[in-house]
């Protein structure tokens, strides 16, 4: 469990419990949820599944039933972050200039960044983490699509992670003086107030998400494991610049449990993209250093904070000792995270109908005026420690 990795001093988990049950239960708000791609894989283990279960559509049904107005995905808006940090790589790659891209979605990496690379911040990509996107996307697009004031909506994102909890609450993570997010609950927080409701989990028939933000592509799946979001930028990254649909989609060099992965993919042009993968934030270190001392040179770099990425973050089901030494914890939840991606419809954050809706009902065009604004984000210089 990666707790003792969380940059952010998030070492006790605050309750955010009780403010969640309050807006239920507060008929002036209208209370939405999303959940991240690594909760699905794990949720089933605090009622007694096997590791490496997906509990999808149980998930739903138990949110549903906690009364949230709508449940949405964030698997969606992991589509959307591929759909602008794609844009933003295929510029950078143009002008030359601020790469390697790095990306953004990680909490504890970008404060990371903060403290002790402050020169390098202009590589980090300006986009928001996929679930700031989705509660920008709830209070603008949906909010007017469906007539609801946004003041009166709170945003709960279900998240395997406890620095989420320190990101939703940055300023400039808002629009208009609201928050994107409200409330983050952990993993084990939904659980426990699964628990608390009487809801018997194991024997809820699945449900699905409620559109228009809870259709998710494979490649928005794959992002709750290291190289996840890498491997998704690549599917489209590739196809938007060969101009023609791939088949072979699954890059394996980014995945597995080696802390840096390097991979080159060439482009139709005969333009090479060298990628790196790095979880753990010593392994981070390591890279960005040679990369300052010019002894490596990448385009694209994703790091997530936790070994193995998200699966593991530190709002996941704690794993007792004597199962850490039968199972391979990371392994197993992203074998899971791989069966998902092959068992959606859509495996390409680009063909996914409703991104491609969001775009031409509301948003315009990826790195348009719009997304900037409610999409990106901007890093602050921080003292080192
Ligand atoms: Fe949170 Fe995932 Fe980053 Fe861990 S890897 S700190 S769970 S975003």
């Amino acid at each position: 469990q990666c707790i003792s990795a969380c940059p952010v001093g998030a070492l006790t988990e605050r309750d955010n419990t009780h403010d969640v049950w309050k807006a239920l239960s507060d008929p002036t708000k209208y209370v939405v949820v999303q959940a991240a791609p690594a909760i699905r894989v794990a949720l089933g283990e605090e009622f007694g599944y096997p590791m490496g279960t997906r509990v999808t559509g149980k998930m739903v049904a138990a949110l549903r039933k906690l009364g949230f107005d709508k449940v949405f995905d964030t698997n969606f808006a992991a589509d959307l972050t591929i759909m602008e940090e794609g844009t933003e790589l295929i510029s950078r790659l143009t002008s030359g200039e601020n790469l390697p891209l790095m990306t953004s979605c990680c909490p504890g990496w970008v404060k990371f960044m903060e403290h002790n690379f402050p020169d390098m911040l202009d590589n980090l990509s300006t986009c928001k983490s996929p679930h700031q996107m989705e509660g920008a996307m709830i209070k603008s697009y949906f909010a007017q699509k469906e007539g609801v004031d946004p003041k009166s909506i709170v945003n709960v994102s279900i998240m395997p992670c406890t620095a989420k909890k320190f990101e939703g609450e940055r300023e400039e993570l808002s629009n208009e003086g609201l928050q994107d997010v409200d409330y983050v609950l952990t993993t084990r927080e939904l659980a426990q107030m699964i628990k608390e409701a009487g809801i018997d989990f194991r024997n809820l028939t699945g449900d699905t998400f409620d559109n228009p933000l809870g259709l998710g592509s494979g490649a928005g799946a794959i992002f709750g494991a290291t190289g996840g979001v890498a491997e998704a930028a690549l599917r489209t990254v590739y196809e938007v610049l060969a101009g023609k649909d791939l088949d072979a989609i699954e890059y394996s060099a980014v995945r597995g449990l080696d802390g840096i992965k390097e991979n080159e993919l060439e482009l139709p042009n005969g333009k090479k993209i060298k990628t790196a993968v790095i979880h753990g934030l010593g392994n981070a270190r390591q890279v960005m250093e040679l990369i300052q001392s010019g002894e490596k040179h990448y385009d694209f770099i994703e790091v997530m904070a936790c070994p193995g990425g998200c699966v593991t973050g530190g709002g996941q089901p704690i794993v007792n000792a004597k199962t850490q030494t039968a199972v391979n914890v990371k392994q197993e939840r992203a074998k899971a995270i791989y069966e998902e991606d092959q068992s959606l419809q859509f495996r390409k954050s680009h063909k996914n109908p409703y991104i491609q809706m969001l775009y031409s009902e509301f948003l315009g065009k990826p790195n348009g005026h719009l997304a900037h604004e409610l999409l990106h984000t901007h890093y602050v210089k921080r003292a080192k420690h």
